[in-house]
């Protein structure tokens, strides 16, 4: 089985973000083919799912509390370009 560790997220902004309050483990089971355990305490939130399914989702661990999310390596580094000065 692929067993991934899911990315921590400090305080995601509940206006744009999708927050998965989990009141078991594992929070969600399917058919898929990834698992994903908590970052922190490492119980199996997500149990064979698809991984394009749980993207831009926030999952919170119902037993440690914190909140963790897929990779999202894909996605753009957000790194905030460097400002050029004219002289
Ligand atoms: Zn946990």
């Amino acid at each position: 089985m692929d067993i991934q560790q899911l990315e921590p997220v400090d305080l995601p902004d509940p206006r744009t973000t999708t927050i998965f309050e989990m009141s078991r483990v594992p929070g969600i089971s399917g058919k898929g083919e990834h698992t994903y355990h908590c970052p922190s305490c490492k119980s199996i939130l997500l149990e064979n799912v698809f991984a394009s399914h749980m993207a831009r989702i926030v999952f919170r661990c119902p037993n440690c509390g914190g909140l963790s999310r897929l990779q999202s390596r894909n996605s753009s580094p957000q790194h905030v370009p460097l400002i050029v000065e004219s002289h």
